[in-house]
């Protein structure tokens, strides 16, 4: 479990004070599904940012079960961030001169307790592309890879920002169907930003900010399925 207690989070550029986040207090259960939404601008990045320990925190306090982030070293953040964080960015991030199975076997190379590549290539449909180089692959294709990548050291919780943002309709489908079953088939706690209302309503939890502060935690009864 995640929680967060009284999070600030100050960016100072010269005379300018921007609270990117003001008195944060939420708590991620483990397995959860769930969404950060809000205008841009709101603060979405920088609650991401600081619970995955991409940034500091100004002020409050973030533990993962018994473990204080807020407490650790870069060094041990980072070595944290590694054992524990899967992260999907919008950029795939895709060594060019390695084949599909290559990048994901970097990803379960780094676990303690990773993923059967083969096994995580077929569940994403990659089978028939295992081989084939990034250039020769669909942005969906690659989009897979990147996701098998992140999964295959076996993270605990996977953060995704705006994974629609850049992608056409089907890819986008694609992937917040891939979300789905990394949280509902392989249990992994999900946290996403997004702007997409569709995504909030798969999610347990949607965690709404303006201004930096979060305005609502709501808590969907019924999870709809990805369409
Ligand atoms: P969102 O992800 O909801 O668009 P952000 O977390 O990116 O919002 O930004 C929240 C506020 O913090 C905005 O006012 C933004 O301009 C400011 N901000 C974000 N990152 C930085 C930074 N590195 N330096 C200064 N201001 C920043
Ligand atoms: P690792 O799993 O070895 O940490 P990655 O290459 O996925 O491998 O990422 C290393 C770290 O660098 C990530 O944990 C993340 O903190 C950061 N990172 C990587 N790519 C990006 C990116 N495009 N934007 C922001 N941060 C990134």
């Amino acid at each position: 479990m995640i929680t967060m207690t009284d999070v600030g989070k100050v960016y100072k550029s010269g005379e300018v004070e921007t609270h990117a986040l003001k008195h944060v207090n939420v708590t991620i259960e483990d397995g959860e599904f769930v969404v950060i939404l809000g205008p841009s601008g709101s603060g979405k990045s920088t609650l991401l940012n600081v619970i995955s320990g991409l940034d500091t925190v100004s002020s409050g306090t973030i533990f993962f079960g018994s473990k204080e982030l807020t407490r650790l070293t870069m060094d041990e953040m980072t070595a944290f961030r590694r054992e524990h964080l899967g992260f999907i960015f919008q950029q795939y991030n895709l060594l060019q001169n390695l084949t599909a199975y290559e990048n994901v076997q970097i990803g379960a190379d780094i676990g303690r307790d990773p993923f059967d590549v083969d096994e995580l290539l077929a569940k994403v449909g990659l089978n028939e592309a295992r081989n084939k180089y990034p250039h020769q692959l669909s942005g969906g294709e690659q989009l897979r890879v990147s996701v098998a990548r992140s999964l295959a050291k076996n993270p605990d919780i996977i953060f995704c920002d705006e994974p629609t943002g850049s992608l056409d309709e089907g890819n986008s489908k694609k992937v917040l169907r891939l979300l789905q079953e990394l949280n509902e088939d392989f249990k992994k706690t999900v946290v996403v930003i997004t702007h997409n209302i569709g995504i909030a309503e798969m999610a347990d939890k949607v965690i709404l900010m303006n201004s930096g502060e979060i305005t609502e935690v709501r808590h969907n009864a019924v999870k709809k399925d990805a369409q």
